[in-house]
């Protein structure tokens, strides 16, 4: 089976966490550090805290931002669910605003047309989840406009999206945002195992992020509530988790970091070659942004024909190759659908879902198993 995301471990990754497992340190040693100071590095940013998974870093970056009971979050119905439930975690109410059909990223019109009608009617979200889906950059000049006007604060759900850009900033630096989050799952462009990071340019959200990240605990005695009485001391000022990610995951993503720009450079190979032969399919392409450039997570690919997208699966699975779906829109799982959220909400979320399939996309994807991608698509859409 060629499935339809896989990571890309060589020598040099396995060498360098095998030298964390002979090490001191196989968590809270100089390996996460140095992590973070290479996705710095990358991405522009000057602050990065790196914790267990994305999941937990949207936790923290939701509650550095003090969302809590009483609050709003606003993200797209087309993400993981991770980006919706980071928001309920704090205690805050979620809402979803529709996509572009065209970027599969949250619709600026819709969502100032909603911000409109939310003033009026004294329910301003505090916090918007803006997800670049398949590595596309959401419209961030338009929605840092309204987050200005209206004051609500900015986090990137970018677990798709390193090593992209959008107006000339890179997807990291939060030209745009308040906080940028990204995922080190094996499926994603680089991968820790498990892990995930958010960076951001204010030294104040980092701060309290890397307090979150480890209980609330403190050793700085500037944070302290009094003089330490001894060497020993700490204190915990605030309630957090244990988010930590280890030295060992760290160490395979920096290591993995070395490889960022040849991943997106080959991921960018592969779509291209999935845009010329799948022309005068029945099918749509993914549109490509001028003012960005994708990271390329995902390639999706739109039936034509709704009613065909589950023969044209069932085909492809059955011919080998591991395509899948993303995503279900969030509104609809039950856990949201018991909120009060309904089918036919958001309209062009649910039209897309309905067309949508992702093709294999990962870099070590060969020439020959995307040959056999293609045919077995051909095939299965009967052209
Ligand atoms: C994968 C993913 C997450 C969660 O990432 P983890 O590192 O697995 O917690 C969040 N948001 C989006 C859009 C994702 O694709």
């Amino acid at each position: 089976m060629i499935p339809y995301a896989r990571q890309d471990v060589n020598e040099a990754d396995i060498a360098a966490v095998e030298a964390v497992l002979r090490s001191d340190f196989l968590t809270q040693g100089p390996a996460v550090p140095r992590f973070e100071a290479a996705v710095c590095a990358a991405v522009g940013a000057p602050f990065a805290v790196a914790m267990s998974s994305a999941t937990s870093a949207l936790h923290v970056a939701c509650a550095a931002l003090d969302l809590g009971p009483g609050d709003i979050a606003w993200t797209s119905p087309i993400t993981f669910v991770a980006s919706a439930n980071a928001a309920r975690y704090c205690g805050a109410e979620v809402d979803f605003v529709d996509i572009d059909p065209r970027t599969f990223t949250i619709c600026p019109e819709r969502l100032e047309a909603r911000l409109r009608r939310a003033k009026i009617a004294g329910k301003l979200p505090k916090v918007v989840i803006a997800v670049h889906m398949c590595g596309q950059s959401c419209d961030m000049e338009a929605i840092a406009g309204l987050a200005a006007r209206y004051g609500f604060r900015v986090i990137e759900d970018a677990a798709h999206a390193i090593g992209g850009s959008f107006n000339g900033a890179r997807i990291g630096s939060c030209a745009f945002s308040d906080i940028t989050v990204f995922s080190f799952h094996p499926v994603k462009i680089v991968t820790a195992a498990e892990g995930g990071m958010a960076m951001t340019k204010d030294r104040d959200l980092a701060r309290r992020m890397a307090l979150l990240r480890n209980h609330g605990v403190t050793r700085e005695h500037a944070e302290m509530t009094a003089p330490p009485m001894g060497p020993w001391c700490y204190e915990q000022i605030t309630l957090g988790w244990n988010y930590r990610m280890t030295d060992l995951h760290a160490a395979l993503g920096a290591s993995q970091m070395d490889r960022l720009d040849a991943f997106v450079a080959r991921r960018h190979e592969i779509a291209d070659r999935y845009d010329r032969e799948l022309q005068g399919l029945p099918v749509a392409t993914p549109w490509r942004d001028p003012r960005g450039r994708s990271a390329f997570h995902l390639y999706v690919a739109q039936v034509d024909d709704p009613a065909r997208r589950l023969p044209v699966f069932e085909a492809m699975r059955a011919a080998g190759v591991g395509v899948n779906v993303h995503y279900i829109p969030v509104h609809l799982q039950p856990y949201y659908r018991a909120m009060g959220f309904y089918p036919g909400q958001f309209r062009v979320a649910e039209a897309y879902y309905a067309r949508a399939i992702s093709l294999p996309m990962y870099p070590a994807l060969t020439d020959e198993e995307q040959s056999e991608v293609v045919t077995a698509f051909r095939a299965a859409l009967g052209a």
